[in-house]
């Protein structure tokens, strides 16, 4: 049988934490192992097909990894997961996913007379469900919190998937570069905002990753504005942040453009929050970790005594989630970041009542360095 290996990574990452069953419950999570896009399913990945002979007990309930979905997604399934990953038996539940998989769980353990540890994404599941699991499962199968075995792996992206983000990006570039072609002084935010969004879904989005930002003048320093009906002033700044959503996978970008000639003020955060990106940029490469990316963007920032006004972290992983892992950050991880991650750098400079600066690019980390998979230019340009 042809073996999905996403899966069968999942499946050793189990058996070295003497877990039998991992329950895969994040629909991102789901559809990476499974290629399942509906939006009811669950799997249950065995770590084994059974008898304990992996060096621990793990493989008790026996049986091998499962789909679960409901009817109205049998022919669906059949042709996604059927195709993807066809060693998953599939199962239509009658009622609710959970209570199918657990039922299911419960018999095998019960068959193969052993106990077991199920593992469960703590992030995930809901209180309610995890209650209705543990009632369900009996004494003989203990939940164990499992939460990250497979973001881990969705954090190094395959060629196949760079390339679906990179051509997410240089759709919504071209996206942003048609809108800016009327002009951004004199329109409101939130018309700016529905017309890049409308220009995506032309140019063949399947959806926005994210509602576009589209944030001018001191709005512009709330790093995550909502578009107002407002009309951008000539003179000051405009950050627009968009991302599209393209085979599954987001895209996500930030320029800032100032409409009409900036201020001063706007030229210098500019350059400033410019040459703090160029930094994290340069410095991305694999072997160091999401904190001292930030720290090398950072830096730029402090020295210019306004790292008070940078108060987020640098960047985060983007992929079939616009934000997943790896973060680049004060308090991220100080494991190496790995080739193959697709991460963004997006350092920002918010000034309360006056304005905002913010620049993202989303780029690749490969084996030499990076791989910046944004296009359009960086230097202030006047709309
Ligand atoms: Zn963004
Ligand atoms: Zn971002």
């Amino acid at each position: 049988m042809t073996t999905n290996r996403r899966i069968e990574l999942v499946a050793e990452a189990l058996r070295e934490r003497c877990v039998e069953v991992l329950l895969v419950t994040a629909p991102a999570n789901v559809r990476y192992l499974t290629a399942f896009t509906g939006s009811s399913g669950l799997a249950a990945v065995a770590a084994s097909r059974g008898g304990g002979e992996d060096g621990c007990d793990a493989g008790a309930p026996g049986g091998g990894h499962v789909f679960v979905t409901d009817f109205r997604y049998e022919t669906q399934a059949a042709e996604e997961v059927g195709r993807f990953a066809p060693e998953c038996e599939r199962v239509i539940a009658k009622g609710e996913l959970i209570d199918a998989v657990a039922t299911l769980l419960r018999e095998r353990a019960g068959a193969a007379g052993g106990r077991g540890a199920i593992g469960f994404d703590e992030r995930h599941l809901s209180v309610a469900a995890h209650g209705k699991l543990r009632e369900l499962l009996g004494e003989e199968l203990e939940l164990v919190p499992c939460g990250g075995i497979v973001e881990r792996l969705r954090e190094v992206k395959d060629e196949r998937e760079q390339a679906r983000i990179g051509a997410a990006c240089t759709l919504a570039d071209e996206a942003l570069s048609e809108v800016l072609e009327g002009g951004l002084a004199g329109r409101s935010e939130r018309e700016v905002a529905i017309e890049l969004e409308t220009r995506m879904r032309k140019l063949g989005a399947e959806a926005v990753s994210f509602p576009a930002i589209v944030a001018s003048g001191s709005h512009a320093a709330l790093p995550h504005a909502q578009p107002r009906d407002v009309a951008i002033e000539r003179g000051t700044l405009a950050t627009i942040d968009w991302g599209a959503m393209l085979d599954g996978y987001c895209s996500d970008c930030t320029r800032t453009y100032a409409a009409g000639e900036p201020s001063e003020l706007g030229r210098e955060v500019y350059e400033l929050v410019l040459a703090a990106q160029l930094a994290g940029v340069e410095a991305l490469a694999p072997g160091l970790s999401g904190r001292e990316v930030d720290a090398a963007a950072r830096g730029v920032i402090e020295s210019a005594g306004r790292g008070e006004r940078f108060g987020h972290g640098l960047g985060h992983g983007v992929g079939l989630e616009v934000h997943e892992g790896p973060r680049l950050s004060r308090q991220a991880s100080e494991d190496p970041l790995r080739a193959g991650a697709v991460v963004t750098i997006e350092p920002g400079v918010y000034l309360p009542d006056e304005l905002g600066v913010r620049i993202e690019d989303l780029l690749v980390v490969t084996e030499g360095g990076s791989r910046n998979l944004s296009s359009l230019p960086k230097e202030l340009i006047s709309v």
